[in-house]
């Protein structure tokens, strides 16, 4: 590529060409029409090349400097008349220096635009490999903080069955032997006023079996352990029986209980023990977290089975639900299903209470689990809905208990068919009519 006449002709013109290329670009052509090497040039390019790439440039951008550089070689040329032989000569030298110029400019074009190419595939390869392994690594951390939970769930449960069956003997004989006093010299007691005190130790251990029991209880829900006895109730006659027993806490705290005419609802094929249980919790517990003179409505309606109650599925085949609504301090949304929680408690555990009905007397949170855990065994389903928590305004709450007409237990637990029905198997018995306390 080495042409003397080529670059004397260059040297002589090169400040009007730096006008259409560039400084660079003019001296590195003229060295390697001096000395016929290109390192410089190529190396020019590559670099520029390289930079257009990095910038986004296109490569017609690129090769528009050189383009131009030569466009005005050209048009010297032409403007200057030389002799033909002469021009030719020189466009001749200078020719394959600018072919050479932009093949290299495009070959390093490309070459960059791969190398950036495989620069960022490598760079996505590895955020995907990093990702991955983050989400491997979270997986294996929740993984392990559930193997955690699962432990400490079944510490609870083991230790509430401990606990329970520790407790139940002490218990038991502390009870038998308030009995055998209360039995033996009632005119002494009387007189020293031991009676009242024995009365007091009989009402304790009471709330504390009651409180045994519930353990009990619990334990076996979450060990899949219950059974139960299954026969015909009328919830008319379930619902009035709990009402009447609880009739003097209704009357000590001043609510009215509204019961809706239930004697059109099918009977249902249920453990009439857990169901009086079921109504009970719920009942003590529209007492206790609505003020004095609130109200409590018990209502009921029979369901087609298949899909879903508000939201809530149920299987095929009949069911019947029951509400209990109370104008009580209600649940905020956050509570709803932690209320069904074991030990779970709303507010302050300060105002935990010894009594039943004692206004938001809130006792060890064992009711409401026991309460779903039960109807669950039965195939059922136990909710609640409330506007809201308002210790003012007093929203309310609404528990749905939804129960199937024929039984259709949870898989696991033990079914025995009660011969002698207990409740509502017989027609006079029923209570239709619907009552007010
Ligand atoms: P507890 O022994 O505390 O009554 P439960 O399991 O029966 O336990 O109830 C759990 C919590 O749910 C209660 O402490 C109370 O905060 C809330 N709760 C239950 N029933 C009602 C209700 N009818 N109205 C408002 N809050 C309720």
């Amino acid at each position: 590529m080495q042409h003397s006449g080529l670059a004397a002709w260059l040297q002589a013109r090169r400040e009007s060409l730096i006008a259409a290329g560039d400084v660079a670009l003019v001296d590195n052509l003229l060295e390697t029409a001096r000395t016929g090497r290109c390192d410089r040039l190529d190396a020019a390019i590559r670099e520029a090349a390289h930079q257009a790439v990095m910038q986004e440039v296109p490569l017609d951008q690129l090769l528009r400097k050189p383009r131009r550089l030569k466009e005005a070689i050209w048009r010297e040329l032409r403007q200057e008349g030389l002799p033909d032989s002469q021009t030719l000569a020189l466009i001749e030298a200078a020719e394959p220096i600018f072919s050479r110029l932009f093949q290299v400019a495009t070959r390093s074009y490309f070459e960059s635009s791969q190398q950036m190419q495989d620069a960022l595939a490598s760079e996505i390869a590895r955020l995907h490999s990093e990702a991955e392994r983050q989400v491997m690594d979270r997986t294996a951390d929740l993984t392990r903080a559930n193997i955690e939970l699962s432990r400490l769930e079944q510490a609870k449960t083991d230790f509430i069955s401990i606990a329970a069956h520790e407790l139940k003997t002490p218990l038991t004989l502390i009870q038998g032997y308030a009995n055998m006093v209360r039995e033996m010299d009632l005119e002494g007691s009387r007189a020293s006023g031991a009676g009242h005190v024995l009365a007091g130790i009989m009402r304790g251990t009471e709330r504390l079996g009651a409180i045994v029991e519930d353990m009990l209880d619990v334990s076996a829900i979450d060990t899949n352990a219950l059974s139960l006895r299954i026969e015909q109730v009328s919830l008319s006659q379930a619902v009035n029986l709990v009402v009447a027993q609880n009739a003097a806490y209704f009357r000590e705290r001043n609510l009215t209980v509204h019961i809706a005419d239930l004697s059109s609802l099918p009977r249902v094929e249920v453990d009439s023990r857990r169901l009086h249980q079921i109504l009970t919790h719920l009942l003590n517990n529209a007492i206790k977290y609505t003020p004095d003179g609130g109200q409590v409505f018990v209502e009921g309606r029979a369901l087609p089975g298949g899909g879903a109650v508000r939201g809530n599925p149920i299987g095929s085949g009949k069911f019947v639900e029951l509400t209990l609504r109370d104008t009580g301090i209600g649940i905020a949304p956050e509570d709803r299903e932690r209320v069904f929680e074991k030990f779970y408690r709303t507010g302050k555990s300060t105002l935990h209470s010894s009594g039943n009905v004692k206004f938001k007397g809130a006792g060890p949170g064992l009711g409401l689990p026991i309460a779903r855990g039960l109807v669950e065994a039965h195939g059922g389903r136990l909710w609640v809905e409330s506007p809201g928590h308002d210790e003012v305004n007093c929203p309310g709450s609404t528990f749905y208990l939804v129960l199937p007409v024929q039984a259709a237990p949870k898989p696991g637990i033990t079914v025995t068919w009660s011969e002698q029905p207990t409740l509502g198997s017989n027609e006079n018995q029923e209570e239709d009519e619907s009552q007010e306390e």
